[in-house]
């Protein structure tokens, strides 16, 4: 299993798990199918790892069953607490290992990497507190008697999880259906399984119960069916793209399956005349460049208020210029590259149906390097309505700017969006930050900041964003089934 890292790392050895995680062991597949990673920032492969086929969907979902009934499922709280704050001490030790796995498989900037992998820990902190604090509700019932509410697991849980943030996500997924009583199949991105297989490895090593956490890395062409419709899975957990999502709810709905589904998003950034706006020009260019776009909270659409309109976009302008794009492995770094050159390939036909529509470039769009998927984050002004940028997901660093004259309509463009994520408004007005924000059809809204997710705060979308939520107790309670009991005198 120890791998020699074939990137030139010659002084550190970079151990990189290359099997699937089940029933508390590495194994390979039996189907003998593999994925080749290929390091975003360099072009080159450095690694195969197995990839399950539809047998061991099933065998694994099986054993997952067998360890829900025969103990995951009753254990004492007290154990279950004991065994999650273990896991998050085991993450806290590997936080450097994780974060370079990451910036090996994504390219992730790897001061952003580790960032990432500490909120990993964080979240199984958070969930093994939450256990004994997971309350039902005694109801005085008009007939008398006692009434009372269980909240109860469900069985096996399906979390299917993308690229984009893979360890994190991972995390915010396994860690509440764990804590709720659940075992977990855990289906990481095709080209994103090593932090997902390495999850697997150090909670096992922290105590959890082989088969209540399984890893199977593999094509959801080829395994995500056999898995979203498996008579044993109770809920799917899934974050990715909407096409993928509304596949997902179908099938689930034969055997009405629990869904939670976290898809794509178009969020805006309203910066109002009257807000700290030189501020708000400073630091949102990460707000939607940060890990190069591919982020579903990306403000890729800024509405700015007219008077400020040409300060506004002066000053952004000039701090994304300020942004270092580049190698993954330095500190100083702040944008990696894309995630594939699919996926910049997909990002440059959206910049090309931009400069066909006549919109103008104030900044970016070509490719700072000749090696590794990199682009320099684009800035475009005033799109046409007909200009994709405008409306789609892009998942990749491009913003387009618009002046606005009227709240009234601006809100009405804000919220014609099919999406509806997230957003920040920035504004020293309190009763406009209180109007705004109740207007704005998102799950999460930010102001004054471009903070979208807190370990504690649900998280999650509005129309075709989303269903259910991650973090906080709602995800905890979206890991569970509510049961009420009567007893009568
Ligand atoms: P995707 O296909 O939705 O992938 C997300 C996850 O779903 C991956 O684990 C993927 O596995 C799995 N999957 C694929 N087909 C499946 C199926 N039929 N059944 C069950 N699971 C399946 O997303 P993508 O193709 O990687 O990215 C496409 C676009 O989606 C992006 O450009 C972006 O716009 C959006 N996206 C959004 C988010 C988000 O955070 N909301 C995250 C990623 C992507 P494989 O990797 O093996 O295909
Ligand atoms: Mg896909």
């Amino acid at each position: 299993m120890k791998l020699r890292c074939s990137l030139g790392m010659t002084t550190s050895a970079i151990r990189l798990p290359s099997q699937l995680f089940l029933d508390g062991a590495f194994q390979r597949s039996r189907s003998g199918r593999h994925t080749s990673l290929i390091n975003p920032a360099t072009e080159q492969a450095f690694c195969e790892v197995d990839a399950a086929d539809v047998a061991e969907v099933d065998a694994s979902i099986v054993s997952a069953h067998r360890a829900w009934e025969s103990g995951w499922r009753d254990m004492s709280p007290g154990k279950r607490t004991e065994i999650l704050f273990n896991v998050s001490r085991v993450l806290r030790e590997n936080i450097e290992h994780i974060a370079q796995l990451e910036r090996l498989q994504v390219g992730k900037p790897i001061a952003d990497a580790r960032d990432e992998a500490g909120l990993g820990a964080r979240v199984f902190e958070y969930y093994a507190g939450g256990i004994t604090r997971f309350y039902g509700q005694t109801i005085p019932v008009s007939r008398g008697g006692f009434d009372f509410t269980l909240r109860q697991s469900m069985g096996v849980v399906a979390a299917i999880v993308p690229w984009n943030f893979p360890f994190p996500i991972a995390c915010w997924k396994v860690a509440p259906a764990l804590a709720a009583g659940n075992c977990v199949v855990l289906k990481p991105a095709s080209i994103s399984p090593l932090t997902a297989l390495l999850l697997g490895e150090l909670a096992h090593s922290a105590g959890l119960p082989p088969g209540v956490l399984q890893v199977l890395p593999g094509s959801g062409s080829v395994i995500g069916d056999a898995l979203v419709n498996h008579p044993l899975i109770r809920k799917v957990s899934f974050t990715g793209s909407t096409e993928i999502g509304r596949r997902i709810m179908e099938l689930a709905s034969r055997d009405l399956k629990r869904v939670s589904l976290e898809l794509g998003g178009k969020s805006p950034n309203i910066v109002f005349a009257d807000s700290d706006w030189q501020k708000a020009a400073e630091c949102s260019p990460m707000s939607v460049f940060a890990n190069t776009g591919q982020d579903c909270c990306a403000r890729s659409r800024m509405f700015v208020e007219r008077p400020i309109y040409e300060g506004f976009v002066e000053r952004f302008v000039a701090a994304t210029r300020q942004l270092k794009v580049g190698d993954p492995a330095l500190e100083t770094t702040q944008l990696g590259p894309l995630v594939s050159s699919g996926q910049r390939a997909t990002v440059e036909e959206f910049l090309a149906n931009a400069r066909s529509c006549g919109t103008r470039f104030a900044l970016g769009g070509d490719r700072p390097a000749s090696q590794g998927y990199y682009l320099n984050p684009a800035v475009l002004l005033e799109p046409g309505r007909e200009d994709r940028c405008w409306k789609e997901e892009i998942f990749g660093p491009v913003v387009a700017i618009v002046p606005f004259d009227d709240e009234a309509a601006m809100l009405r463009e804000v919220n014609a969006s099919p999406y509806g994520l997230s957003g920040s408004l920035w504004t020293n007005d309190i009763r406009r930050a209180l109007r705004v924000a109740r207007a704005v059809q998102s799950g999460v809204l930010s102001v004054n900041s471009h903070s979208s997710v807190h370990v504690e705060a649900p998280f999650g979308g509005f129309k075709t964003s989303g269903i259910g939520r991650d973090l906080g107790m709602a995800a905890m309670e979206g890991y569970t089934e509510l049961k009420n009991v009567y007893v009568a005198e």
